[in-house]
């Protein structure tokens, strides 16, 4: 089954995320909501859909794979995922082990995983382990809003949407007590985002919110790369830590992870080289007794990737899902929470064929 060609799609929608919001599109400043779509043929017939992140950033990633990647792929065979990947980061691999390149790659690596489970006839959760949850609860990932008021307002209408998990992307203490208040019960996933530029300041941090039902504290020291230093956060936390969306490999987490740096590990498959990566990254953190919860606050196929992920692998986890509502979203309604949770679908591949803007 060789590859016939290799497409991509950038595809831009507006969106609202929140009541009352007071910022710009929370910490990363959008305006729009921006998904790359990449789409790989092949001359059986089958085609697959993958996703490079993202964001504001997508242009870039697109660029990589119609001039780079995408021209290496054609005539390649699809069928073999493991080796054409490892030919398109060992023949790009100096233009970056982290960036649109390894986005574009990943890209590929999900395309490829649907066109497998097309061509096998079953969904793609059916290929990735013995799970099989027909279900997968998810979690309100807030975007920044750094008003009080605006966070305890968006956190009650997460309640009312029935998440039972929430996100906030808040440094400020005040905005989270506020979260805690309005849900006391619900356990509060802590994203600072790099922000701390000292261990003691991260440290004094994770002090603070260890009373609020803080689930984690997500990458709380600059630069992210600085695995030592979340070590040692972690060593002096009351609280869990997460982190793992910055890294570009699977090589980044065996480092993270022998360093005992993370309760969390949290590769991204549109960044960190696609499901055979967060498969690598799976068993790895399961072996060293830490929970697999992806990074995913996006609404392409690297969603529609992560959520069979999840239901495949054998600890149960949640899904992450940006808490914003979107003009146009790739696949409709598909992947919007009823109760908190997102259905698996049925059908062969990933299962929903996006509809382009
Ligand atoms: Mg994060």
């Amino acid at each position: 089954m060789r590859i016939t060609s290799v497409t991509t799609h950038h595809d831009r929608t507006g969106f609202t995320y929140g009541a009352g919001e007071s910022g710009v599109g929370g910490n990363l400043h959008l305006r729009a909501m921006d998904t790359l779509l990449v789409r790989v043929e092949t001359d059986a017939g089958h085609h697959g859909w993958g996703e490079g992140f993202g964001f504001t950033l997508a242009e870039t990633t697109k660029d990589a794979i119609d001039r780079l990647i995408g021209p290496a792929c054609i005539g390649q065979d699809a069928r073999d995922i493991a080796a054409l990947t490892r030919m398109l980061a060992r023949r790009f691999h100096n233009f970056g082990r982290n960036g649109p390149v390894t986005f574009g790659i990943s890209a590929i690596d999900i395309a490829l995983w649907d066109i497998r489970a097309k061509a096998a006839g079953v969904p793609l959760h059916a290929l990735l382990g013995d799970a099989a949850r027909p279900v997968v609860p998810a979690y309100a990932s807030l975007l920044r809003y750094g008003r009080a008021d605006d966070v305890a307002r968006n956190v009650e209408e997460a309640l009312r949407r029935g998440y039972r998990r929430i996100k906030l992307h808040e440094v400020d203490l005040g905005c989270i007590r506020a979260a805690h208040r309005a849900a006391p019960d619900v356990p509060l996933m802590l994203d600072i985002n790099c922000a701390w530029d000292t261990e003691a300041e991260a440290i004094e941090f994770c002090e603070a919110v260890a009373g609020w039902n803080a689930a984690w504290v997500e990458e709380p020291v600059w630069p992210p790369e600085d695995i030592a230093a979340i070590a040692r956060v972690r060593a002096a936390s009351p609280v869990p830590i997460a982190a793992g969306e910055c890294n570009g490999t699977v090589e980044d987490f065996c480092r993270m992870l022998e360093a005992r740096a993370v309760d969390v590990a949290q590769p991204s498959v549109t960044k960190v080289g696609g499901v055979s990566a967060l498969l690598e990254v799976a068993e790895l953190a399961r072996g060293m007794g830490v929970r697999l919860v992806p990074h995913c606050p996006y609404f392409g196929p690297g969603l529609l990737a992560t959520l069979h992920v999840l239901a495949a692998v054998e600890e149960a986890e949640p899904i992450e899902i940006y808490f914003a509502d979107l003009e146009r979203a790739p696949y409709g309604p598909h992947l919007v929470p009823q109760g908190g949770a997102i259905a698996l679908p049925t059908a062969p591949g990933l299962g929903f064929e996006p509809m382009l803007g």
